[in-house]
């Protein structure tokens, strides 16, 4: 396998695409990088040219600067189902991962061999971003941040009611969730509105562009008030979105008896849910879970499948167990911001 796909070379700070001397989310500055999503962990500002979808592209000039003035680079908009040819004869496609909003995996095909960077993704519904693509390919580089047996997200319906039935129990305070700034706020927001919750869901100011942006990109997020804007007694049965670390921050002492509450999966595990002194813990997850990993690795049925970002070992493990060859890459700087 190795001798034939030498094109492609996993190094410790991201995906070499050798003939295009191209790398998939660097977590440095490159020459030129391919980005599979926004979030911190894969895309980062400095790269010459980027090449990332145009909802990707606009995140990163909203947090990076990206192509945005002198030192801001090029970049490239590829769209979903869109092929574009890299220096070297590389093909690269851009495929819906179903993670945030514009988030791709992203295909390469050269010389008759096809592999796909998943970056972070998803299999369930999502009202802000296309779902997951199977796509067939050779080598499938998948993540696997919820990569244990233990990691199962339940329906987000249910947590949902959980979320609301928690509020209404309680019309003299608010319900603060703590979503990540980009992907999870949004989605939270989005099925909120699905579940038929139209009141007006007030955001910590680190929210607000982020929110802005997707509204710009066509995703309804219902009326928005801020905070900063309202006084504390206008909150009270209402819920509140803040970034995680404004949970047991001063910040939210202007807030009518916060219930605490967290989007996250890990909040699967007790003790994560503990530590931040969250009261109602929601297992909501941008990424795949245990199950929807080993059905992803078994419906794309890629020859070899090289593991990444997260808990490789038992990942790794099963492959074994059903006679597929797989790899766990050492990639470093891939942590759990985004969840
Ligand atoms: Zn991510
Ligand atoms: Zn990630």
């Amino acid at each position: 396998m190795s001798a034939l796909f030498s094109w492609i070379r996993s190094e410790p700070w991201g995906i070499h695409v050798v003939p295009a001397d191209a790398w998939v989310d660097p977590g440095k500055a490159v020459a030129r990088a391919l980005v599979t999503h926004g979030h911190a962990d894969h895309a980062r500002g400095g790269h010459g040219a980027t090449v990332a979808t145009p909802e990707t592209l606009a995140i990163m000039k909203l947090r990076y600067q990206t192509g945005d003035g002198p030192s801001g680079g090029e970049t490239t908009p590829v769209q979903y189902g869109e092929t574009i040819r890299l220096p070297g004869g590389v093909d690269a496609t851009y495929i819906p991962a179903g993670h945030v909003l514009g988030s791709a995996q992203i295909l390469l095909e050269h010389g008759g061999e096809r592999v796909i960077c998943t970056g972070d993704y998803k299999r369930r519904a999502d009202p802000t971003c296309p779902p997951f693509e199977v796509t067939p390919c050779d080598i499938f580089i998948t993540e696997a941040t919820f990569g244990l047996p233990l990691f199962t997200h339940p329906p987000i319906e249910g947590e949902m009611a959980k979320l609301l039935e928690r509020l209404a129990a309680y019309p003299d305070r608010c319900v603060l969730v703590g979503a990540y700034a980009l992907g999870k706020a949004q989605r939270v927001i989005a099925e909120l509105r699905a579940a038929g919750h139209h009141q007006p869901i007030y955001l910590h100011g680190a929210m607000e562009k982020m929110c802005r942006l997707y509204e710009e990109h066509g995703v309804e997020l219902g009326e928005l008030r801020l905070v900063a804007d309202t006084a504390k007694d206008d909150m009270r049965g209402h819920i509140v979105i803040a970034p995680p670390s404004a949970l047991n921050d001063r910040w939210s002492r202007r807030l009518p008896d916060p219930i605490a509450a967290f989007a996250s999966g890990w909040m699967r595990v007790r003790q994560r849910a503990r530590q931040r002194n969250v009261e109602l813990p929601l297992v909501i997850s941008d990424h795949a879970d245990w199950n929807e990993l080993t059905r992803t690795i078994e419906e794309v049925d890629p020859v070899e499948t090289w593991i990444t970002h997260g808990r490789e070992e038992a990942l790794l493990r099963w492959n074994q167990l059903h006679q597929r060859r797989a790899r766990a890459l050492a990639l470093v700087g891939r942590e759990d911001e985004d969840e």
